[in-house]
């Protein structure tokens, strides 16, 4: 049941349509069946969106934008162009994003038609970066803040900063699907063999990745619950990981740390 009754009493879930943008970027579309309202998380490039909203027959009525980086952002002119679409874009770095309507910042309510989202300011990546929940659904976008198996460079932020903002997503409910700007799932996935050779759940999310890519498929969305079981970034407050990279006993940031800057050389 979702938490905010319509006004039919009907429950219809959103509903969400992936595909590859780019090289390897993701686009997301997220669509509310009840008033055909549809956002696109971030605009890596025009067209891939346009193909997707044809297939889907949905009509753009929203732009979410996580971060100011190009490959997230140089489609927005010419989609808001041609649908007149709303662009809600990152309070702390709006001024780096053309073509903004709305900015929203941590704590702050998003619409989609009828699906009610929520900010979540999840800096370190860039120093803006936000992520969007919609919690009846249990559906978040996050950029390039958490990837499956792994998470964003820290190129604005600071580890610690960084840290602060996975931890965040990683309070959201165990059964929450996140969308992430990227298929880095199968790098990842070797990385954090190196951190964790043991991992029992790593061992079987590997089998799995691997079989979905094989046939052709996107490795996402994941789940918060996975994750916390498989991703190393998200494991660096647990005992065997911070000792698996010699640091047992610090801080979980410097952990993190470490492991980030094990993962920029691997
Ligand atoms: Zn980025």
């Amino acid at each position: 049941m979702r938490p905010s009754p319509r006004n039919d009493g009907v429950d219809m879930p959103a509903q969400t349509y992936l595909f590859p943008c780019l090289k390897d970027n993701f686009g997301v579309l997220l669509h509310d069946p009840e008033t055909g309202a549809t956002a696109s998380i971030d605009a890596p490039e025009a067209a891939p969106v346009e193909a997707a909203l044809q297939k889907t027959g949905w009509r753009l009525t929203d732009i979410l934008v996580t971060h100011h980086h190009g490959d997230h952002t140089a489609g927005i002119g010419e989609l808001k162009a041609r649908h007149k679409c709303r662009v809600v874009a990152p309070r702390n770095e709006a001024q780096r994003i053309a073509h903004v309507d709305e900015t929203v910042g941590e704590g702050d309510a998003v619409k989609v038609g009828a699906l009610q989202g929520r900010v979540i300011d999840t800096p370190g990546h860039t120093a803006g970066h936000v992520s969007y929940f919609f919690p009846a659904d249990k559906l978040a976008f996050v950029g390039d803040t958490l990837f499956s198996i792994g998470c964003g460079r820290v190129i604005e932020g600071d580890p610690e900063m960084m840290w602060q903002s996975l931890l965040k997503l990683r309070g959201l409910p165990d059964d929450t699907k996140f969308y992430c700007g990227h298929e880095y799932t199968d790098a990842n996935i070797r990385f954090a063999k190196t951190i964790e050779p043991n991992n029992k759940a790593l061992a079987a999310r590997a089998e799995e990745v691997a079989r979905l890519l094989s046939a052709g498929k996107p490795t996402i969305p994941a789940t918060i619950g996975a994750e916390k079981a498989d991703n190393p970034f998200l494991r660096a407050d647990v005992a065997e990981v911070a000792q698996s990279v010699g640091l047992a006993g610090s801080p979980a940031w410097k952990v993190f740390a470490e492991i980030r800057e094990r993962k920029n050389r691997f």
